[in-house]
């Protein structure tokens, strides 16, 4: 397992401003504000953040394998 990467750079897909933004490693964030458009951003259906949805990294938990942040692994939905 490499290091974990811990900045992510979040597109908004309502006016596609780049934003390097810096993941907690052990939570995740599941809205975020566009800095330029002011649009806040939802995780997309079944990722468990925005990092995931729209950044370019997933969060630090996935990339450790640890499934995702808040959702227990158990989960029969997913
Ligand atoms: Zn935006």
């Amino acid at each position: 397992m490499g290091a974990v990467i811990t900045t992510s750079i979040i597109t908004c897909p309502v006016c596609g401003h780049r934003s390097p933004e810096t993941m907690p490693p052990n939570a995740c964030q599941i809205s975020f504000e566009c800095p330029h458009c002011g649009e806040i951003l939802r995780p997309k259906p079944g990722d468990c953040c925005v990092f995931c949805s729209w950044g370019s990294e997933n969060c630090p938990p996935v990339q450790q394998g640890l499934g995702s942040c808040d959702r227990p692994s158990s989960n029969p939905q997913s």
